[in-house]
Order: C-alpha cells, then sequence, then structure tokens
C-alpha cells in the first residue's frame, strides 16, 4: 500500500493545495494531508482551525486522511509508514526551497522519496499569503478557497 504524506502549512488550505491533493490521492492508494505545528510561525488561523477545514473541504475524497504533527516530517512520515511525500511546485521560485529541502530529507531517510507536483494553470499563483492580503484588504477570496474556507473566513473579523 503506497501511502503519501501531503505537509505543509495550509493557513488557510487553498483549491491550488486542493488541486494537488486531488492528484496525489488518484496516484496514491492513502494521502494524509497534515498541518505542521510550528510553534516559532505565529499562523493567520489555529492550527485546530486549519486542520478543520481541511476536514470540510476533503469530505468527499475517499482515501485522504486529515492530521497535523510536531517535529520534523520525515520522523511523522515514518511513524504513519509513508514512502512518499509529497510537495507542490508552482514557480521556479519555489524550485530551490523544494529542492533543498527534500535532499535534506532524502539524506534523513533515503526510503522515503519525494514527489513534486504541479495544479491546473488557473491555481498556480495561489498562495495562502495571497489569499490573506487579498481577505485582510476585504477583496473577494471565493474563487481562490474552498466553500467551507470562504464561509467560515466571512465570519471572522478583519485585524
Ligand atoms: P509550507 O509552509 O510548508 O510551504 P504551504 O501550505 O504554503 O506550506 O504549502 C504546502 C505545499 O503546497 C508546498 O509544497 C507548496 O509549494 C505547495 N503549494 C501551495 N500552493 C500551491 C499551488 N497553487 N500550486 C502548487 N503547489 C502549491
Amino acid at each position: 500500500m503506497k501511502i503519501a504524506i501531503y505537509p505543509g502549512s495550509f493557513d488557510p488550505i487553498t483549491k491550488g493545495h486542493l488541486d494537488i491533493l486531488k492528484t496525489g490521492a488518484g496516484i496514491f492508494d492513502k494521502v494524509i494531508i497534515a498541518v505542521a505545528r510550528n510553534s516559532e510561525k505565529k499562523g493567520f488561523l489555529s492550527v485546530d482551525e486549519r486542520v478543520k477545514l481541511i476536514r470540510e473541504s476533503v469530505k468527499d475524497i475517499e482515501n485522504v486522511e486529515v492530521d497535523s504533527f510536531e517535529g520534523l516530517t520525515i520522523e511523522y512520515a515514518k511513524r504513519k509508514n509513508a514512502q512518499i511525500l509529497i510537495r507542490g511546485l508552482r514557480a521556479v521560485s519555489d524550485f530551490e526551497y523544494e529542492l533543498q529541502l527534500s535532499q535534506a530529507n532524502s539524506a534523513l531517510c533515503s526510503d522515503i522519496k519525494t514527489v513534486f507536483l504541479t495544479t491546473k494553470p488557473k491555481y498556480n499563483f495561489i498562495s495562502s499569503s495571497t489569499i490573506k492580503e487579498i481577505f485582510i484588504n476585504n477583496g473577494d477570496i471565493s474563487k481562490f478557497v474552498p466553500e467551507p474556507v470562504f464561509e467560515f473566513l466571512k465570519t471572522r473579523n478583519v485585524s
């Protein structure tokens, strides 16, 4: 059974993330989308809010599990018996960082391979930080985020 982890901040999950996740779910037997708990990085949404919004956004995809983790991604992947890490690539600018990360992970555990996926062109430019910027400035984010994220953010005060 091929188990893949899709790790990230997902603050919040976007249609770009969702597209990557669906592609991964079509390739692997199980994909675990996992929110990294990073104590140094103050998030826009809490980890629990992010997990809840991902759960609501992926409920129709059968072979996807939602989780969060602390510490090294590679250790988490081992605990989950995963053989693959999924990461997304948008532009060349993502490439250098993602390549370094995948090589560091491979040096820590060569059995776990990183696979890079891309989105449909219409989702390619979407990032959580762009969404936050548009949202904070009262722009319309409905085209860029799954419905549950849109509904949740509507209830949240911009501060
Ligand atoms: P991180 O903080 O770990 O980079 P993110 O939540 O920002 O977490 O992104 C998780 C992964 O999804 C990263 O590999 C990122 O490059 C990828 N990703 C995010 N948005 C897109 C997109 N629109 N197209 C392709 N990949 C994406």
